[in-house]
């Protein structure tokens, strides 16, 4: 019995071989070159329902689709709704707007909190899909909340909102949007651009992203012969308590408030702002650096890396503060361009994406 079974089995080997071998024994017809798998399904004349079967998203069938480009707030499309149908699967309780609301920013944010290797932006990315991949792949559901519990801005007098969410990119941060006062961004990190001193003070910080993005507009300016220096990153809302109140003690408080901001109004709290400089101005924060060739440099390139001069001149009334060409602030490539071509405010950019 047993030697039949061998035989039996040998067989069926030896047939499997020979069936393979002559399935790749195709004629050749001098073209030795490798194609790719792409290709190959190209040039297949007779698509097997197999072939069709795996050129079929098995996702599509589900009913959502993940966009592969990267999306953010204002945004509207069937992208959206892909994304947000994605996100309510995996746990969240958001409504099917099409348009990168508030509550989406929410999620997303969550999301990147409670995983450990993403950016904390509030922006959809291509490593933000894969985590809501892995979800979705597993079939496990988030604990929707367990980063950033969703809530409403909370109002801290008539004219100030306290911002529920401190960690998207887009945040608006300004005299009547607050950062709540324990808010210190989890993932500051020194940038490697030069600062006019050696310590590691931490006003060097700036958040992961943004220090990123900071790291190659320095190597830029660098390569354009520019000197280009960090000043002032990341400023804690005591630091800028501190700071405030000496600055309202030899100025009064309405004038204080016209170059520096309130504690828990400061973009330098947030972590995605620096003041730069340069030795022309002795690596002061003066209106004259927008005269140097570096402050003309980086009006006309700090959007290609992400950045905005955030208080522009003429603008004094939208932004609250007098004009600052040695602010700036992360933003990302695509609103950064818009703001910076446009010539408007990031005031004026979020409220057209409200409206
Ligand atoms: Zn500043």
């Amino acid at each position: 019995m047993k030697n039949y079974k061998s035989i039996y089995l040998l067989t069926l080997i030896s047939l499997l071989i020979l069936l393979s071998a002559c399935s790749d024994s195709t004629p050749t017809t001098g073209d030795t070159s490798e194609k790719t798998s792409e290709e190959k399904v190209q040039d297949n004349p007779n698509p097997t329902k197999e072939d069709e079967q795996n050129a079929e998203n098995p996702k599509a069938k589900e009913g959502f689709v993940l966009p592969t480009e990267d999306l953010q707030k204002g945004d509207q499309n069937d992208n959206v709704i892909g994304l947000q149908e994605a996100l309510i699967k995996i746990g969240y309780e958001i409504p099917t707007t099409g348009t990168y609301d508030k509550e989406t920013v929410w999620a997303i944010t969550d999301l990147q909190i409670q995983s450990e290797d993403l950016m904390i932006t509030g922006k959809y990315d291509e490593a933000t899909r894969l985590v809501i991949e892995d979800y979705q792949d597993q079939e496990s559901t988030v604990t929707s909340g367990e980063g950033l519990a969703y809530s409403e801005d909370k109002p801290l007098d008539e004219e100030t909102v306290e911002l529920s969410n401190p960690f998207e990119v887009l945040a608006l941060i300004n005299k009547q949007h607050a950062l709540p006062a324990d808010y210190v961004p989890a993932d500051l990190v020194f940038p490697d651009v030069p600062f006019p001193f050696v310590e590691d003070l931490p006003k060097k910080q700036i958040r992961q992203v943004a220090a990123d993005a900071l790291e190659e507009l320095f190597a830029a300016a660098e390569q354009e012969g520019l000197d280009l220096y960090a000043q002032s990153g990341f400023r804690s809302f005591e630091t800028q308590e501190y700071l405030f109140a000496s600055y309202v003690s030899n100025h009064g408080e309405e004038e204080a408030n016209k170059f520096s901001a309130r504690p828990g109004e400061s973009e330098h709290q947030s972590g995605l702002a620096m003041d730069v400089t340069s030795p022309q101005v002795n690596f002061d924060l003066v209106i004259e650096f927008g005269d140097t060739k570096e402050g003309k440099w980086l009006k006309d390139h700090a959007a290609e890396y992400g950045f905005i001069i955030r208080y522009p001149k003429g603008k004094e009334d939208i932004t609250g503060y007098q004009y600052e060409p040695w602010h700036i602030r992360y933003v990302g490539v695509k609103t950064a361009s818009e703001i910076m071509e446009r010539d408007i405010t990031l005031e004026e950019y979020l409220e057209e994406l409200q409206s």
